[in-house]
């Protein structure tokens, strides 16, 4: 006879472990089922995120900074140092080891919780039914009350670039070099693409990114971009916009790539080359032809704003639905999705989604950009203030960047906030808490804020929306 639980979670990235977590807190019988093995044949929970995403691309990041920091900067800091050398191999043990504790970390807290977990692959059936394919090929039956689909996002492939694991890579093999290419090349001036490159960078390869559009991080509000592109150019990454990339062979542990720009073919050699041209919804052997559960163009599963599809009790969240493609959304909606099944009215605001680029400087932003909101003929009034007349960015050396506020023209409430700075990545989340509570730039500038802080930086750029600010002097823009 099938198991049946109340609750049965299939893959435990954030977005399904957050799901089973919250389930099973809420009294309900939970089960997470999750494919992925260690190469002992160990069931890993924690999904991208935790294996091969936020968390070891961010010890690298971490790690680089601080040896870029002591190679470059510590000198002006009055700092002398002896030769500085980067061992790649213990860096990878450690982030191993940080990877580890983490998933291990998610284990625990399962068994803590009363959520069982599941080894193997789920196949959603029709009638609530799960059918799970364990690591020897064994098939059992499960039902439940309500099915949350949790199985998130693989990198996109592209023919012209076929990984061989080994010289081309995508991000999970560029998390795992055991030293230090010389020459680099990344297809891909996205979020992983400026972050990976600006790691090998600081460790001294030579990094040739080549991105098809003639931006980079589109998504970004496009003052900021411009100056991440300027920023990131001058610490020697050599982004080359507008490119095609149309084949590549590898031979003498070489790749040469062939791509074309505005100026015709070209072809290049590399030590090895990084594909990070998106990802795309993980939904291989998940959906039997009877679930009832559908994809939308882009192979998202559909879901209304609820994370419910159309079949009852069928739900899912996290990257394997609509929307950006970040670890804290998916989060949030498995939550959201527990609470709902246990009663609750819980929503999530999707205007509100923190975005972060772990580069340095580092890129953040909360609500809405500039062109968006042109776009939707919304007038707005911007207040900027720049790290460079911040006390404490100067004390830290660390003086590039700026804030911009965006603010309602006839409300004065806040619409978008965009940083470029050191710490980005902690600044918004001031930004969506003044968001989440309607906050308007006056009210953040009658707020008192610790001196000397970064934060300043967030205060002055509100007072600066009304010509108010001091350190700077103000001209009011209002669009
Ligand atoms: P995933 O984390 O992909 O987890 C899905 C799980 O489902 C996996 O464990 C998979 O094995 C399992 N699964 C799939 N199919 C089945 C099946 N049929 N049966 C059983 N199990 C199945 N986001 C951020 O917010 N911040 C960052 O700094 C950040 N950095 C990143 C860096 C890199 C290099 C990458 C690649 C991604 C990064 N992301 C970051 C994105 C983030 O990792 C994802 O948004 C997040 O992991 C999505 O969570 P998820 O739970 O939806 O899916
Ligand atoms: P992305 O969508 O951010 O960027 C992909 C880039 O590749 C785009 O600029 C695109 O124009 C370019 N591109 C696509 N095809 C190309 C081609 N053939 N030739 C040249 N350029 C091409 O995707 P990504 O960087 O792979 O990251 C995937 C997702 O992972 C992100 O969207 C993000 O949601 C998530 N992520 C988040 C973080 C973070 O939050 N800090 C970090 C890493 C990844």
């Amino acid at each position: 006879m099938a198991q049946q639980f109340d609750v049965i979670v299939i893959g435990a990235g954030p977005a399904g472990y957050h799901a089973a977590i919250r389930s099973a807190q809420l009294g309900l019988k939970t089960a997470c089922i999750e494919k992925w093995r260690s190469k002992d044949g160990k069931t890993v929970l924690g999904g991208t995120c935790l294996n091969v995403g936020c968390i070891p691309s961010k010890t690298l990041l971490d790690t680089s900074h601080k040896y870029s920091e002591a190679v470059h900067d510590f000198d002006d800091l009055g700092i002398k140092t002896e030769a500085i050398a980067i061992d790649v191999p213990a860096m990878m043990v450690r982030k191993d080891n940080i990877v580890n504790r983490l998933t291990q970390g998610v284990a625990a807290l399962f068994k803590a919780n009363g959520v069982e977990t599941l080894a193997g692959s789920a196949l959603v059936r029709a009638g609530s039914t799960v059918e799970l394919t364990d690591g020897e090929g064994n098939q059992s039956l499960l039902t439940a009350d309500h099915i949350i689909i949790a199985t998130g996002s693989v990198p996109v492939e592209i023919a012209a670039c076929p990984l061989d694991g080994a010289l081309i890579v995508d991000s999970s093999g560029a998390l795992a070099f055991q030293s230090v290419p010389k020459k680099l090349a990344v297809i891909g001036a996205g979020i992983i693409g400026l972050e990976l490159g600006s790691v090998w960078n600081r460790f001294g390869s030579e990094v040739v990114i080549l991105e098809a559009l003639d931006e980079i991080l589109p998504g970004a509000d496009q003052q900021v971009a411009k100056e991440a592109l300027k920023q990131l150019s001058g610490q020697g990454l050599d982004i080359r916009l507008g490119t095609r990339v149309t084949g590549t062979e590898v031979s003498d542990d070489q790749v040469n790539l062939h791509y074309s720009d505005a100026e015709g073919d070209r072809q290049e050699s590399f030590d090895q080359l990084i594909v990070a041209v998106g990802r795309k919804p993980c939904v291989d052997h998940l959906l039997a032809a009877d679930s009832g559960v559908a994809q939308d163009e882009g192979g998202f599963i559909q879901v209304d704003e609820l994370c419910d599809s159309p079949v009852a009790g069928i739900h899912a969240v996290g990257d394997v639905v609509r929307g950006p493609m970040l670890a804290h959304k998916g989060m949030a909606e498995g939550i959201m999705v527990a609470e709902r099944i246990a009663g609750q009215q819980t929503l999530v605001n999707y205007d509100c989604i923190p975005a972060v680029i772990y580069t340095h400087p580092e890129v953040a932003w909360v609500g809405r950009n500039e062109q968006q909101l042109k776009e939707a003929g919304i007038e707005y009034s911007i207040g900027m203030f720049p790290f460079s007349v911040s006390g404490r960015a100067m004390a830290a050396n660390q003086t590039a960047g700026f804030v911009k506020v965006i603010a309602a023209a006839d409300t004065d409430r806040l619409l978008g906030v965009h940083v470029i700075g050191a710490q980005a990545s902690e600044l918004i989340a001031q930004a969506v808490s003044a968001m989440e509570f309607g906050a308007s730039a006056e009210d953040i500038g009658l707020t008192m804020f610790a001196h000397p802080t970064l934060s300043e930086a967030f205060h002055e750029a509100n007072l600066a929306v009304d010509g108010q600010a001091i350190h700077i002097s103000n001209r009011r823009r209002r669009k």
